[in-house]
């Protein structure tokens, strides 16, 4: 166990910051990652800050505000679309898309099993013919 807990607890660490070196004087400086949020980091060595964005393109843009009706809501979505920088947008495009690949071969999946399981019931059964060979 002890050995497990060694060789996972760095990769752990590894994963869930983020290093990246200070523009200004080069320091390495290494922060936790918080996916969602903008992190104001300020340096260890410098007077330097850095703005470490963490927000996910395709939540931002689906994000609910509850509160809000239900056609605010769509007109901001919409809005957030429009406004983002072109690489977002194909970031959003991209996620849409593998969600419906996705959500499609379900439901073809989910069709198959549903017409599989009605037709052998709805259809009568019959004596096939066998031919001795
Ligand atoms: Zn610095």
């Amino acid at each position: 166990m002890e050995m497990v807990e060694k060789s996972f607890k760095p990769l752990w660490f590894k994963l869930t910051r983020k290093t990246f070196n200070c523009p200004q004087c080069g320091q390495r400086l290494r922060v936790p990652i918080r996916p969602g949020k903008t992190l104001r980091v300020s340096c260890v060595r410098c007077p330097a800050e850095v703005l470490m964005d963490f927000r996910v393109p395709f939540i931002e843009v689906f994000k609910w505000q509850s509160g809000k009706s239900l056609k605010q809501n769509l007109v901001d979505m919409h809005h957030r679309f429009w406004n983002m920088p072109l690489q977002h947008k194909i970031h959003v495009l991209l996620w849409i898309l593998i969600l419906a690949l996705f959500i499609d071969s379900l439901l073809g999946i989910m069709m198959g099993l549903l017409h599989q399981a009605t037709s052998s019931e709805s259809l009568p059964a019959l004596s096939p013919v066998i031919q001795k060979i």
